[in-house]
């Protein structure tokens, strides 16, 4: 697909950065479960950890095809690397931006951007997953602050986080109209992490429990109005899904990438395995769902920078982008055959069981057809 020269420059630049510092220990990571902790102020130093917050607030604030390509090309060499920084800056940073006072923005932000410390976001629960509105956590307003209790699970980068947002009821009313969000820190007496989750994929990525008992959170750290956490967090959705896309994207590359090399490099008969034409058919089938993905991500990009509405867009992006990801990834490992099933010479075996997550977070593959569905269903024309 044909990028502006500033996206494709932006690309090699980052494509340089993923290859010298990420790759060399993408494997290690997953088979330890290791969270790349050393590599947060590399990070933040390239400008990954503030890419939707102005400098302002120490951000390096770039497009959102720029932002989707960087999640792309940190994914494609490393899934848990793009998931942390994906989950930081479209989950994390995002809403602190867009819907905190300009004092959270202040307190939070530079931490988070140039300071190479990582921002969390606790939404799903035990109980609330697809269906987040069902939030049980509740904070109950006291004289001086508000008294917060409730578990969030499978949290992105929870036991490294400095700082997380979480949802909370802030009403007996019933329904997602008495939701709240709220900006918490992790050294306050009552905000616990559980352990590190054990996980198919994304092994080196960290992902762990909130437990919040009677957790005292200040008035000023209500985040944006009362009773419209339901709303910001359909918002935040809306743009982290494109960085989900933008994961599969990348994922789904890299698969496609080390199944080219080997079909170009290993022979069978003593011609090439790419001589054939069943190989040579599956990388085609696999090239051209990439190709189509990658417009759908960039589109959806596109749609966000435009400052129109994509969340129909950003939906349909995640969820063929994800999809594609699952196979490509799938086909990768029938193109190596017998190598492709282990782990320890080429990546196709991780980056597939990576990719599932794709078609899980920031909502399932079920859920982005009801969003679309939605969409759709709005606009009847006349036949
Ligand atoms: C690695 C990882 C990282 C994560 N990081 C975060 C994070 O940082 N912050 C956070 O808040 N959450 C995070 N999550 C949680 C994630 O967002 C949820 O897993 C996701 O929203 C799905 O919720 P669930 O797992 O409870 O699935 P469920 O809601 O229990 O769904 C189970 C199945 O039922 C289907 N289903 C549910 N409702 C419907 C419906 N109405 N119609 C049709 N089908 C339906 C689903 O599609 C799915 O197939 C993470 C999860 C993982 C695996």
């Amino acid at each position: 697909m044909l990028l502006k020269k500033e996206h494709q420059e932006f690309r090699e630049k980052i494509r340089a950065f993923a290859l010298e510092h990420v790759a060399p220990q993408a494997a290690a990571l997953d088979v330890e479960q290791r969270f790349p902790k050393e590599y947060l102020p590399l990070l933040a130093k390239e400008g990954l950890l503030g890419m939707v917050v102005s400098e302002e607030f120490g951000g390096s604030k770039i497009d959102t095809v720029s932002y989707s390509i960087a999640v792309e090309e940190l994914s494609r060499v490393c899934g848990s690397t793009g998931i942390t920084v994906a989950a930081h800056n479209s989950l994390g940073c995002f809403p602190i931006y867009k819907f905190g006072t300009d004092e959270q923005r202040k307190k939070y932000l530079p931490r988070g951007t140039s300071g190479g410390e990582l921002l969390a976001f606790g939404l799903t629960e035990p109980d609330a997953g697809s269906d987040a509105g069902a939030t049980k956590t509740t904070a109950v307003k006291k004289d001086t602050h508000w008294e917060m209790n409730g578990t969030k699970c499978f949290i992105t980068s929870a036991t490294h986080a400095f700082a997380s947002i979480a949802t909370a009821r802030t009403s007996d009313a019933q329904g997602v109209k008495a939701i709240s969000s709220f900006i918490l820190e992790k050294e306050w007496d009552g905000y616990e992490v559980g352990k590190k989750e054990n996980k198919m994929g994304l092994r080196g990525s960290d992902t762990a429990f909130f437990h919040f008992t009677d957790l005292k959170v200040p008035f000023e750290n209500l985040m944006g109005e009362l009773n419209d956490g339901f709303r910001q967090f359909m918002v935040t959705l809306d743009g982290g899904r494109i960085s989900i896309g933008a994961m599969a994207l990348g994922l789904g590359q890299g698969a496609l990438d080390c199944a080219v090399k080997y079909a170009a490099e290993s022979s069978v008969n003593g011609k090439p395995k790419s001589a054939s034409q069943a190989i040579q058919f599956k990388l085609a089938d696999m090239a051209t769902e990439m190709e189509a993905a990658r417009y759908m991500v960039y589109g959806a990009s596109q749609m966000k920078d435009a400052g129109v509405k994509f969340s129909k867009e950003s939906a349909m992006a995640k969820l063929y982008a994800s999809e594609v990801g699952r196979r490509v990834a799938y086909d990768a490992i029938q193109v190596l055959g017998d190598v492709g099933f282990f782990s320890n010479q080429f990546p196709a075996e991780r980056i597939f069981r990576d990719v599932k997550l794709c078609e899980i977070g920031e909502g399932t593959s079920e859920i982005q057809r009801i969003v679309i569905a939605r969409e759709v269903l709005k606009s009847v024309m006349p036949v």
